[in-house]
């Protein structure tokens, strides 16, 4: 069982995943496609870049097409909760490239931008609703979405949710959901929190795990750079000076680390754009898809706002500050090397980084490679 026609798909996503170039299922999808076809409920501890979204919005969209009903207004008939706007977006930009043809309508409600012209998508009923909680939470207080038709639940990243402390907003809406439905958890760690959870959340779930984290970390080139800290500005210029960098994602630790960086870059006449926090939605949206167009050669990034960006080519991950939390050096390195692609990641450590680049070894048991 290695290719997707041995799944009961429906002939129109075959074609759509023919056309994105999908040869065959990741692991993930392997192992939770069947189970899922069958309405059984789901474990999946997964990070992104394993192809835990189609191996959840196959069979979604599978299961609502071949069952065609009218969706009533306000009502939803799967929900996939998901703690940032970037990955619901890209979730929403996922099912609707699966799902082409088979006139199914999804949408997406995430916070940071006006109310007003989600409550008026609500209004029609919603196939499949991608949201982030605080947002959902607003709609759903005032009356805009309710749930009786709901058959499908999905909470992504879980482990994320409570690192971002939305995880009592997912507990009020799950609260309201039916008790009849399917559900399915992803997670790329399994903490204590989200274990009690998953217990009463899940019924009888299977469990299925993608390939450990070690094999995306192997996949990638990594080294790491002893510089001293005045002097990062100019070694990343220098590095991107080398025009076969060509997707190039930059981490620093702050906001106005990641402003510095990008104006650093503009005064070398390199082209670049932040994402972080305090930038708008818009402005956001824009950095990525000039990124994914390959307009600008280099996205500078915090960790959360980085988080699941899905940017198939990027090539390259400098980490111009090393992460406070090891595990998060896993998650930024594994940005480059999605779904079978290698990568490189280059590491800049300065003499107050020493421990955290410890810590990062010990994790990945791993000693990265020192470059002069
Ligand atoms: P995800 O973990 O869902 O964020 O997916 C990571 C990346 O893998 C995305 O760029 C997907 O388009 C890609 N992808 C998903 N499934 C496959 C597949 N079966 N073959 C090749 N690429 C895939």
């Amino acid at each position: 069982m290695t290719d997707f026609n041995s799944f009961d798909l429906l002939p129109s996503m075959m074609e759509a995943l023919a056309h994105k170039g999908y040869k065959e299922p990741t692991p993930i999808q392997l192992k939770a496609i069947p189970p899922l076809l069958e309405g059984r409920d789901l474990i999946g501890i997964a990070q992104t870049g394993t192809g835990k979204t189609a191996a959840f919005a196959l069979p979604i969209l599978n299961r609502l097409a071949r069952n065609k009903i009218q969706t009533k207004a306000k009502r939803v008939r799967a929900l996939i909760l998901t703690p940032t706007r970037e990955l619901a977006s890209q979730i929403d930009s996922n099912l609707k490239l699966y799902g082409k043809g088979l006139q199914l309508f999804s949408a997406v409600v995430f916070g940071g931008v006006a109310h007003r012209p989600q409550i008026q998508t609500m209004i029609r009923g919603i196939d499949i609703l991608v949201a982030t909680p605080g947002r959902l939470l607003d709609l759903m207080n005032e009356g805009h979405i309710q749930f009786e038709q709901l058959e499908v639940f999905v909470l992504d990243e879980a482990d994320r949710m409570l690192d971002m402390g939305f995880i009592r907003d997912v507990k009020k809406i799950i609260a309201k959901l039916p008790q009849k439905k399917q559900t399915l958890l992803f997670s790329a760690t399994m903490p204590e929190d989200i274990a009690r959870l998953a217990t009463t959340l899940l019924k009888d779930p299977v469990r299925v795990e993608a390939t450990p984290q070690a094999t995306t970390v192997e996949k990638v080139e990594q080294k790491v750079r002893f510089i001293e800290r005045a002097k990062k500005p100019l070694l990343l210029a220098n590095l991107l000076k080398d025009s076969s960098l060509k997707s190039v994602l930059v981490f620093t630790r702050t906001k106005h680390g990641a402003d510095r960086v990008v104006r650093h870059l503009e005064q070398a006449s390199i082209s670049s754009a932040a994402i972080h926090g305090n930038k708008s939605q818009g402005a956001r949206e824009r950095a990525l898809g000039s990124f994914r167009a390959g307009k600008i050669r280099v996205l500078v990034a915090t960790d959360i706002a980085a988080r699941g960006i899905d940017v198939s080519q990027i090539g390259h991950v400098i980490n111009y500050n090393l992460p406070d939390d090891p595990k998060s050096y896993v998650h930024r390195i594994g940005r480059t090397a999605r779904a079978g692609r290698e990568g490189v990641a280059i590491s800049f450590c300065d003499e107050s980084e020493l421990e955290l680049l410890k810590n990062i070894e010990k994790l990945i048991k791993y000693n990265i490679p020192v470059e002069r």
